[in-house]
């Protein structure tokens, strides 16, 4: 029996020593996979997921995304738990417009105190929180002030007043005060107004004639908002996203700006720590004046889209779009954004809901490490980044805006539960790529690049927050090479956007870095650090540190 024993123990000894082997290269690869503490900093410099619950998850059969099955599907988003590895590790969510509407997209609001009854009940929205909560998700929501729906309240009281005046007879906010909320006149300028009834009024409505224009100078429309923001930040809302900033003086950044500094100060009142991030869709010599307001975030447009930024470098077509000009618009951005607002946060994105998904973007040789590279770069890019939902699977999406807001790929089986059917006028949409199912089993997956991608944010502190300075040295037509510093701490970060190869060699000793703490790649090969050369296979990422 001993003698057994002894010899059983001899052969797990033997295992031991040869899963110890096993354990060896693992770790070599684990370091690839980026294993550096999560150093998760809770302020408002996060990682954002823009949420269509339309088109999310639906909880309760009817193919409509409801907050039953957005609350369901959180721990993909993230599960609370710094051990586990199998969340995206988002720290915010965006809510698209979830109030009472009209409209499967619902920014025309017809109730601004309930949520609209195809997401579900108030109570459900309250059991969602509390779960965001638990995780330390800041949730904020699409706010539309610029407009409301025709059937709301205030509109419906302000045309039936008006229609009831009699021959002659002027009105006046000061006999129905919802008369002041919208912008009525009797000579209608251009083609955004629309008249009331058979009157001699008409109404302003800059968007579609069942969004009438609010009159956001009057002082009982912003009291109304008041009130607005006051009930859902009681309800644990960290904050707000604001739609269409630009229109509500249409154009007028000066105007607009006063809107927003009173809704700034409205809003930091009831919680110095909420956030607030304007949409304000110009070029950015316009939407970067909006920092001037005091709100936190704008959106940065410059970057996004087909021809933004991002993408013009990854379609390199001279010297405009180099990994050097990509490095030099970094600083450019810090430069004049601290400018405007000292406190100001970046908002980078790549999509919306309003832009084709990206997938679409690249064609040709490199397109999916193009579209990895593409959420890289998004995701190496100071303040708090936008991820809009499905770009992390590279789901396709273009033409009308239904087709950019259509179901998120859980399965490639459009009837499996959870799946939404999505907007009514969606059209056929060919995927490219896999649905999640497939994707979370691929380690070479879109999914799983952006997995990592998230995860260094979570890493390092410095790439959210870091102040930058260029490397000029080791910066290329195809090497974007920066630093980071935050609380005095440093990070390099090298981004190959190019589809070759390519050696990078930094001295320790003036860049005091000792090893590779992160890495990204779009292909099969490694990034690798030996000595002080950095091997970036094509579209990479190293962070130096
Ligand atoms: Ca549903």
């Amino acid at each position: 029996m001993k003698k057994r024993r002894k010899g059983l123990c001899i052969l797990l000894a033997i295992m031991l020593l040869v899963s110890g082997c096993g354990k060896e290269t693992k770790k070599e690869e684990a370091t690839l996979i980026n294993s550096a503490p999560l150093n998760i900093i809770d302020d408002n410099y996060r990682n954002y997921y823009e949420v269509f619950v339309y088109s999310f998850c639906d909880g309760d059969g009817d193919g409509i995304g409801d907050f039953k099955g957005l609350t369901s599907k959180l721990d993909y988003i993230n599960d609370g738990d710094d051990k586990t590895d199998s969340d995206m590790g988002f720290n915010g969510i965006w809510l698209m417009p979830i109030m009472q509407s009209t409209t499967y997209h619902k920014y025309d609001v017809v109730d601004y105190y309930n949520i609209d009854k195809e997401y579900g009940t108030l109570d459900d929205f309250k059991a969602f929180m509390v779960e965001c909560e638990k995780r330390n998700i800041k949730v904020i929501l699409d706010l539309v002030m610029n407009h409301t729906s025709s059937q709301h309240e205030w509109f419906i009281e302000a045309t039936e007043y008006i229609k009831s005046l009699k021959e002659g007879q002027e009105p006046s906010a000061k006999e129905n005060k919802y008369f002041g909320y919208y912008n009525f006149t009797k000579e209608p300028q251009g083609t955004k107004y629309y008249q009331v009834g058979n009157t001699e009024w008409y109404y302003e409505a800059g968007f579609v004639s069942e969004m009438p224009d609010l009159n956001l100078g009057n002082q009982e429309v912003r009291k109304e908002f008041e009130e607005i923001v006051k009930y859902w930040m009681d309800l644990g809302v960290g904050g707000f996203r604001l739609d269409a900033a630009k229109e509500y003086y249409s154009d007028n950044t000066e105007k607009n700006n006063e809107v927003l500094a009173w809704l700034n100060h409205t809003v930091k009142a009831i919680d110095k720590d909420a956030y607030i991030v304007a949409e304000v869709w110009t070029p950015f010599n316009t939407y970067s004046q909006y920092y001037k307001s005091g709100i936190d975030s704008v959106f940065d447009f410059a970057f996004a889209d087909a021809n933004g930024k991002i993408v013009k470098t990854l379609n390199y077509t001279g010297s405009d779009n180099s990994g050097k000009a990509l490095g030099q618009s970094f600083i450019t951005l810090q430069e004049k954004l601290s400018e405007l607002n000292p406190n100001y946060i970046d908002a980078p994105f790549f999509t919306n809901h309003d832009l084709a998904r990206a997938a679409g973007y690249f064609s040709g040789d490199n397109q999916t490490e193009k579209t990895k590279m593409a959420g890289a770069i998004n995701l190496m890019m100071n303040g708090s980044a936008f991820v809009y939902y499905g770009e992390e699977l590279g789901m396709n999406g273009s033409g009308i805006d239904e087709n950019k807001r259509a179901p998120m790929r859980w399965s490639k089986e459009e009837t499996k539960e959870g799946m939404c059917r999505g907007p009514v006028a969606m059209e056929r949409i060919e995927q490219e790529y896999d649905s999640l199912e497939e994707q979370q089993k691929d380690d070479n997956s879109i999914y799983n690049f952006y997995k990592q991608a998230v995860k260094l944010r979570n890493q390092n502190p410095e790439i959210a927050r870091g102040l930058v300075t260029y490397i000029d040295e080791v910066t290329d037509e195809d090497i974007c090479a920066i630093t980071k510093e935050y609380n005095g701490s440093k990070i390099h970060i090298l981004m190959n956007v190019s589809a070759e190869a390519k050696s990078v060699s930094l001295s320790k000793e003036t860049y005091s870095y000792n090893e590779l703490r992160g890495a990204l790649k779009t292909g099969k090969d490694n990034v690798l650090l030996k000595g002080e050369t950095v091997k970036l296979p094509p579209y990479s990422v190293a962070i130096l540190k």
